[in-house]
């Protein structure tokens, strides 16, 4: 569900969406030309657990500065229409849920649902990804160390 928003709010909201989806198309277009050395596989089973649980990792320099997070909390509440759940400074992570999933697990704007969404799960350049319990995906490594 939409909250309501002042005008000015919504209209910086669709500002930050534009360069938001630019960002996605670009990302995916770059993870297409350099794949990471882990292949995901699996299906999704449509619970909608991972739209309860999204987990936002921030750099620890980003971290060590509340303003920034707040800005972080600030620009997936907005753009996003997330609500933030909880953060674990240990491993400097934001958790969110989504504000468009619906009582039966579904997204309630899936036909124009974000890319962090339609890529999900992707996996990371860096580390071994990692999902949730009960998550219909996992991942096998494509190259050697
Ligand atoms: S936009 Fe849809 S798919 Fe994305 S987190 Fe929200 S409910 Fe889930």
């Amino acid at each position: 569900m939409e909250p309501h928003i002042s005008p000015t709010k919504q209209l910086l909201r669709w500002i930050l969406r534009q360069f938001r989806d630019l960002d996605g198309y670009l990302s995916t277009f770059a993870s297409k030309l350099f794949p990471t050395e882990y292949q995901i596989q699996g299906t999704c089973k449509k619970r909608g657990v991972c739209c309860h649980q999204i987990a936002i990792h921030l750099s620890k320099g980003f971290w060590r500065v509340p303003t920034l997070r707040k800005l972080s909390r600030n620009y997936y509440e907005l753009v996003y229409n997330f609500s933030l759940v909880k953060e674990e400074s240990d491993i400097q992570v934001q958790v969110f849920r989504c504000n468009y999933i619906q009582p039966d697990g579904q997204c309630g704007i899936y036909t124009r649902r974000p890319h962090i969404c339609r890529n999900y799960p992707q996996a990371r350049y860096f580390g071994r990804p990692t999902f949730l319990p009960g998550c219909g995906y996992s991942t096998v490594r494509t190259k050697d160390t």
